[in-house]
């Protein structure tokens, strides 16, 4: 069954078009990688998905779980299992990193109709991931991001993605920041995830990241559109010979 499915996809950021006609299917349990050059639109469509208030949605439709994601809130995607990981995450100064752990989860459960966890038993199940990610539990007092290096959030973000087993998660240039040992750790914590029933669509120039978490389906996009899908061959074309040899290469 597709999760996500994107039909001829129109975006405008400040009436400029940035994304004009792009179709996307994401079947359950599947990784996904989206390359293309700098500024072609990688970034605007992960905001299309998650509902950022700075695009605007011009045409086409995208069902997510057989739902009209266009329709929902952000909060309501989010709560219905999509997980954005973003370029720079945020930094929330004045929260309390395990209250913000606390408060997603449980507003997730609340959402979905299951029980709230309480303190103890929310402690328990973080502290699990904390040790088997090798996470300092100081980091759990801190304001949210507040002063952590780039390496930091994002183990910090991999500790939140964990927490609430999203259904469908967007890493856009999850490798920009991080060091190849900080890579491999956040590799091996979302293969953790990938059990056949979590589906991934990782946004990325480089090659690097997908040795770690591997995708069973590549695309390319450009002009707007998603011009090239296919396996992981094309990502070696890719690093060979540039955008530039996508288009003659046969698929
Ligand atoms: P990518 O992620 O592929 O590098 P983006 O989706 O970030 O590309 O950007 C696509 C295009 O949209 C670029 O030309 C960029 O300059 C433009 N863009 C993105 N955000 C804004 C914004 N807030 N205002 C105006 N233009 C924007
Ligand atoms: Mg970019
Ligand atoms: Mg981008």
């Amino acid at each position: 069954m597709n999760l996500l499915e994107i039909d001829n996809l129109k975006v405008n950021i400040n009436d400029k078009e940035i994304i004009n006609g792009l179709n996307l299917k994401i079947d359950k349990g599947q990784v996904h990688a989206l390359m293309g050059q700098n500024g072609c639109g990688k970034s605007t469509l992960a905001k299309a998905i998650t509902g950022h208030f700075a695009i605007n949605v011009t045409g086409g439709s995208i069902k997510y779980k057989n739902l009209d994601l266009l329709n929902m809130e952000p909060e309501e995607r989010a709560n219905r299992g999509i997980f954005m990981s973003f370029q720079s995450p945020r930094e929330i100064p004045g929260v309390n990193n395990l209250y913000f752990l606390k408060t997603s989860l449980n507003l997730k459960r609340e959402f979905n109709g299951q029980e709230e966890l309480n303190s103890a038993q929310m402690l328990k199940k973080i502290k699990t991931l904390t040790k088997e990610l090798g996470i300092d539990d100081k980091v759990l007092k801190r304001y949210v991001n507040d002063g952590f290096s780039g390496g930091e959030k994002k183990t910090n973000e991999l500790l939140q993605m964990l927490l609430l087993e999203p259904d469908l998660i967007i890493l856009d240039e999850i490798d920009s920041g991080l060091d190849i040992d900080a890579l491999k750790r956040v590799g091996e914590g979302i293969n953790r995830l990938l059990d056949g029933k979590t589906s991934v669509l990782i946004i990325t120039h480089y090659k690097r990241v997908l040795d770690y978490i591997k995708p069973d389906v590549v695309h390319v996009m450009a002009g707007g559109k998603i011009v090239k899908t296919g396996d992981i061959s094309i990502v070696n074309i890719l690093e060979d010979k540039g955008y530039g040899g996508i288009d003659n290469a046969s698929s």
